[in-house]
């Protein structure tokens, strides 16, 4: 599994195709549209800076998880 790829698809909307986009560039206001109906999606503005911040979190959890290795 590459960890740099932060690639993801989100069912279109309004036709159900699969519209891929990267997780980053969304959370940098970059809009990504359906290539089959021609939908927008897109972070509102208001949205964005909670999305980063649940991005970071999920990131630092996934850091910081240790396996747990129980000895008996
Ligand atoms: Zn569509």
């Amino acid at each position: 599994m590459n960890a740099n790829n932060t690639s993801q698809k989100i069912p279109c909307p309004v036709c159900k195709n699969d519209i891929h986009f990267e997780t980053l560039a969304l959370l940098q206001g970059a809009q990504f549209s359906c290539n089959h109906c021609d939908a927008k999606i897109s972070l509102m503005a208001d949205s964005i800076p909670k999305a980063k911040e649940v991005y970071q979190k999920y990131k630092q959890v996934k850091e910081t998880v240790q396996p747990k290795v129980s000895k008996k």
